[in-house]
């Protein structure tokens, strides 16, 4: 018997059929002697289209309201699952977030867990219910009902399962699990059976989309294994668990990232301004994907940032404020980012076959970075494909056959 916490996407639930099918399978989980707690997404589209009716009605819909809206979508995937699987005989309660104790910050539509009480989910699991809890959502401290950012049912799931110990975590979605590289860009990318959490989350935040971020954090600091696999053919998928000790640099897969801009500000005269620079990036909460920074020959410091597109030309704007216009601000648009990840890439021999790649086909990278666990290429948004599968064949397919 184990106590498994299964948690649906929102294609799994997106109409009746759907969530008859995972009603059956959460049922005959529970016959095969497991209890059993599910999280729910909103309908597949529903979140979206409940964004929008917002948009009709409020030019820029946010804070406490636009949560209220928000955490619907989640309630009717609820209660809709607990009485499919009550036709089929068996007990099932549905709960949203706040009323199972699911604490949160008050940031609005992007709070953070603090804490859940496994009292009123152990109660319901041990008088034999299927537990089924709202994703994405929870209260503050004044009992407001806040929301996690989108795709934060994930992160509920593992935040719940590390709150009543379960002994799995299964995340259901419409792909069978994570991949070598997108497999609509490189056609011969595979399945991976196992990833760690160090490179799981080295994916998610280099391009990604499977697994919401936060989710995999959370599942690393609590050491809760994640199996992400599918609710269409409820196959094997893959495993995210533990870092195992590799001896030798290993390429677990490519991810890539279209519409990145790259803001250059040069002849700074000392780096006292990059505090302000640093300030008004973190207080509009603006995703710096890469940093660079240096002296150039005449003696100035000169810092250049990667970060989405759409952001890149109201931040230059937000600066040319702050310092005043006699800086020197570029923005380079139409910039695309190609990552290797894996634990131990950062060895001289991927570094320079990746060079090589770059060299013979003409490709300039514009920034690149590299850590433990990832090697990043910045390069024209149009070449983002190409290398993908360049790298591809070169780190994955080579290195699998030889
Ligand atoms: N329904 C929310 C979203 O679409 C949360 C989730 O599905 O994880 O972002
Ligand atoms: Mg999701």
């Amino acid at each position: 018997m184990a106590l498994i916490v299964q948690k649906f996407g929102g294609t799994s639930v997106k109409d009746t059929e759907r969530l008859q099918e995972v009603a059956k399978w959460v049922v005959k989980n529970k016959e095969e002697g497991n209890k059993m707690v599910v999280v729910v997404s909103a309908p597949g589209g529903m979140t979206d289209s409940l964004i929008k009716r917002a948009e009709e009605v409020n030019s820029n819909p946010q804070g406490r309201e636009l949560d209220v809206l928000l955490s619907v979508g989640e309630q009717i995937s609820a209660a809709l699952l607990s009485m499919a699987i009550e036709q089929l005989g068996h007990k099932a309660i549905s709960f949203t977030g706040p009323q199972v104790g699911i604490k949160t910050t008050n940031d609005f539509n992007n709070a953070k867990i603090l804490d859940i009480s496994p009292e009123k989910i152990m109660e319901k699991l041990n008088s034999d219910h299927v537990v089924i809890i709202t994703g994405f959502q929870g209260a503050d401290e004044n009992g407001n009902i806040t929301t996690l950012g989108r795709g934060g049912s994930d992160t509920t799931a593992v935040a719940v399962g590390a709150a009543i110990s379960a002994d799995q975590v299964e995340i259901y979605t419409d792909v069978d699990g994570i991949y070598t590289a997108d497999p609509r860009v490189v056609k011969n990318a595979g399945k991976i059976p196992q990833v760690s959490f160090t490179e799981m989350i080295e994916m998610a935040g280099k391009g990604a989309k499977v697994l919401h971020c936060r989710s995999v954090e959370l599942a690393a600091k609590y050491g809760i294994d994640i199996h992400l696999r599918s609710a269409f053919t409820w196959e094997e998928g893959t495993w995210v668990k533990g870092d195992e000790k590799m001896e030798k640099a290993m390429v677990r897969g490519i991810t890539h990232v279209k519409g990145l801009a790259k803001l250059t500000i040069t002849q700074l005269e000392s780096n006292n301004y990059l505090s302000d620079v640093m300030d008004i990036l973190e207080d509009r909460e603006i995703d710096i994907r890469l940093v660079s920074q240096g002296l150039n020959p005449s003696g100035h410091f000169e810092i250049s940032f990667l970060l989405e597109e759409k952001e890149a030309v109201r931040v230059s704007k937000l600066i040319q404020e702050k310092l005043g216009n006699k800086e020197n601000i570029d923005v380079k648009l139409n910039l695309g980012m190609v990552s290797a990840i894996g634990i131990g890439v950062r060895s001289n021999r991927l570094q320079g076959s990746v060079m090589r790649i770059l060299n013979n086909n003409g490709i300039k990278p514009k920034m690149m970075s590299s850590s433990e666990t990832s090697l990043s290429y910045v390069v024209a948004e149009e070449n983002v494909d190409k290398l993908k599968r360049l790298m591809h064949d070169e780190l994955i397919e080579k290195s699998l056959s030889a």
